[in-house]
């Protein structure tokens, strides 16, 4: 291991404790690396699945965050693709094999060998990633994407997980001018696709439990909102949408939710229930429809999502808050208490 320099952090001691304040080792630039001061990070609901252990067993101390903006402090001898004093971002990934069928067709999330996370990742040094709830970050300047600087600073950084992990599903299955949409869920993933839906130009439905959350769906973009809850809701939506992006990870009745598909229409989930899901392929016979999943998006479809969102003026609606305030925030997002992502302060924690 080369040299090593020492960072201010927030980071988990264990599965069962709260985040506290400490110093984290990120490894000197290499040649092909950038080193990013952070400015701001977001907080993914998965930031809390792992640090708590709920998706497999973890090394601790752990710093988590993939929703990471800053701006380019230093810059290693061969990079070309980024400058000191660049804003950019970082995600979900920081690697991948860049050798597979996968990787060579620009779709590095879906790496054959599996693409290195942000954080609680092996790197390619064979320590384990730390993510952004850090001052600074080093990553290979392939996994680095140029945010735009017409987009608010401080609300940017969901958009490189709840941005590209809706927009992907968007864009691959062509939502557009003359396609019906629906999102199910108007938490953080879900005003995010209702955004982009909107700016894309579909005739986006919001499908939430209750009407609770309707002005606010209807502001960020969608023209109709039904609540679920309401069994009358399946019935007259029945037949009628060409995509549905499933944001819930909650269990639900996904044979009632294929019905509303329309012919060809599809059912997405980015979101994972714990609990294997059972389907009628009868179901998917009726309209010829599909079920899929997708993950997040490759480093060239988020520099695309990225362009999209400066060229039509959308963010995240955030909640700014300090770094001391982590571990509340993490309550209230269990909660679903966040209209829609906090945001970390980095500064906050210098
Ligand atoms: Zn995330
Ligand atoms: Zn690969």
């Amino acid at each position: 291991m080369g040299v090593m320099r020492t960072v201010a952090a927030y980071a988990a001691p264990s599965a069962t404790e709260p985040l506290v304040r400490t110093t984290i080792e990120r490894r000197e630039p290499g040649p092909k690396d950038v080193l990013i001061e952070i400015a701001y990070a977001g907080i993914c609901h998965s930031d809390i699945h792992t640090v708590r252990g709920e998706w497999g067993a973890q090394q601790y101390p752990l710093t988590v965050g993939h929703e990471i903006v800053g701006v380019v402090a230093e810059v290693g001898s061969e990079v070309t693709r980024h400058r000191v004093g660049d804003r950019v971002g970082v995600g979900c990934m920081v690697n991948s094999c860049r050798e597979c069928a996968n990787c060579l067709a620009g779709v590095e999330q879906y790496c054959l060998k599996g693409n290195t996370g942000t954080y609680a990742s092996v790197d390619r040094d064979g320590t384990i990633t730390q993510g952004g709830y850090s001052t600074h970050i080093v990553v290979d300047e392939d996994f680095v994407l140029r945010v735009p600087e017409s987009l608010p600073y401080e609300s940017v950084a969901p958009l490189l997980c709840a941005g590209i992990t809706t927009y992907s599903p968007l864009a691959h299955w062509k939502a557009g001018p003359g396609t019906r949409v629906a999102v199910v869920g108007l938490g953080g993933l879900g005003h995010m696709a209702v955004k982009i839906a909107h700016a894309m130009g579909a005739e986006v439905t919001v499908l939430s439990q209750t009407l609770a959350k309707r002005d606010d769906g209807l502001r960020l973009g969608a023209d109709h909102y039904f609540a679920t809850g309401d069994p009358a809701t399946f019935e007259t939506l029945a037949n009628s949408f060409d995509l549905i992006v499933n944001t819930v990870s909650a269990e639900l009745d996904l044979e009632a939710y294929l019905r509303l598909l329309a012919l060809d229409g599809t059912m997405v989930n980015v979101g994972a229930p714990p609990e294997a899901l059972p389907i009628q392929v009868f179901t998917l016979f009726a309209n010829r429809r599909s079920f899929a999943g997708s993950t997040i998006g490759g480093i060239r479809e988020t520099q695309e999502m990225l362009d999209f969102c400066a060229e039509h003026g959308i963010v995240p609606d955030i909640e700014l808050i300090a770094a001391a305030d982590i571990n509340e925030a993490y309550e209230r997002v269990l909660r679903s208490d966040v209209r829609y992502r906090f945001v970390i302060d980095i500064a906050t924690l210098a």
